[in-house]
């Protein structure tokens, strides 16, 4: 049995966070939490009286490097995963985008024969389908031509393969109310959004089953104190979980202050939308299918439209965190816990407790930076920039006791 203890760490458990704590990770998975004194094992990492939370994971994220989704290769998405893990992501959905039939299929296709854990990166949990059943008029970026209300021959194939998680629909589409309904039966999440739905409209969709919101605020009905849209709608209804794309470009600060509010910590999903361009320098850039115009502040088409962020899991807490004066203690559910729940997993992942998933992020609260990435008890990601931290590890590493 392969034993890791990180101690020295202030750990988030759901109850709070506890001091000068370890956790024990056997076999990828957490099977003692303390404080003091920590167990003989076979690598000891010290964390330097950094956060440990729990892994990030990020429902909604087309791409990063130069490498998208709709590529529709294992090395695509093998890059986003390795990428991810950098961020301190370790689980997400691989989100596609507005188009044809056949790349839509290849692209479904291709996440689930690489479905699972991913060397060096976040495990791949299954795909989240943007598009192509939205509305024209709030498109976003995703292209005109290729929206399409949703048909039976199509979808049907698609949800069989079981990997689609989250669908993106337009409930004032008549043809998607039929999807809507079915979803449940191959446990997918239909989320509400690129939709012009009113309130009474987006009320009606969310008795179906739409228990998710795609990137509140943007690309949906806006809020109007006499016609609250469907922005108001998801804002208002319990049964709701909205995601947030907390880059302060995509949605005002404060607008986030305003639906964590609303919501509560407990029904807001933190995504990074990123794609493609993200983490590129900024400039033009060709990739063949799509052109980009990549700046600091967010990934743009050649006609200026948003097309995602730049953002990344550790910036959008930390973003969150600023916006709403949250403590780390209450805000880190909505990095991680809160999708878990979204997709059904909260038994396994997202929180630092026993019997959990080692997925863990050392996380510095006060620079977002993250130390460490240790995803299913293997370490992804071991940040350079903090020299003490790396000296530490070594040191510990090599002096350290074997009790198997
Ligand atoms: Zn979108």
């Amino acid at each position: 049995v392969q034993k890791i203890v990180v101690h020295n760490g202030l750990v988030y458990t759901p109850t709070g966070p506890l001091e000068h704590a370890w956790i024990l990770i056997e076999d990828g998975v957490i099977t003692a939490i303390g404080q003091g004194q920590h167990p003989a094992c076979d690598t000891v990492i010290d964390a330097q009286q950094l956060a440990l939370i729990p892994g990030f994971i990020d429902l909604h994220v087309h791409g990063a490097a130069g490498c998208d989704t709709m590529q529709a290769t294992p090395q695509a998405l093998y890059t986003m995963a390795n990428y991810f893990a950098k961020f301190g992501v370790t689980s997400f959905l691989a989100a596609t985008i507005t188009e044809s039939a056949e790349l839509t299929r290849a692209a479904v296709q291709n996440i689930a024969a690489c479905v699972g854990p991913i060397p060096g990166g976040a495990r791949l949990l299954g795909a989240y389908l943007e598009g192509p059943y939205i509305n024209v008029q709030a498109k976003g970026a995703h292209t005109l031509e290729h929206i399409r209300p949703a048909s039976k021959e199509e979808y049907i194939p698609l949800l069989e393969t079981g990997v689609i998680k989250q669908i993106t629909i337009a409930p004032e589409i008549p043809e998607n109310i039929h999807l809507i309904k079915e979803c449940a039966a191959y446990n997918c999440m239909p989320v509400i959004g690129h939709c012009m739905a009113d309130y009474e409209q987006a009320h009606y969709a969310i008795a179906l089953g739409m228990h998710q919101a795609t990137h509140t605020f943007n690309a949906m009905s806006g809020m109007h104190h006499r016609a609250p849209g469907t922005t108001g709608a998801v804002l208002t209804n319990d049964a709701v979980t909205c995601e947030l794309i907390a880059d302060n470009v995509h949605v005002h600060p404060a607008m986030l202050k305003l639906a964590v509010r609303a919501k509560g910590a407990d029904k807001i999903v933190l995504v990074t939308d990123a794609e493609i361009g993200t983490g590129l320098t900024p400039g033009f850039y060709d990739f063949g299918r799509c052109q980009r115009h990549i700046e600091s502040s967010g990934v743009y088409l050649p006609n200026k439209t948003l097309a995602g962020s730049v953002l990344t899991m550790n910036k959008a807490l930390y973003n969150c965190m600023q916006a709403t004066g949250l403590s780390l203690a209450d805000a880190w559910p909505m990095s991680s816990y809160n999708a878990a729940r979204q997709l059904g997993l909260e038994h396994k992942k997202g929180k630092i407790a026993v019997g959990y998933d080692a997925d863990v992020v050392i996380f510095d609260a006060s620079t977002a930076s993250i130390a460490m990435t240790i995803g299913e008890g293997v370490i992804l990601y071991t940040n350079s920039d903090l020299p003490f931290f790396m000296k530490e590890f070594h040191e510990r590493t090599s002096n350290a006791t074997c009790s198997k």
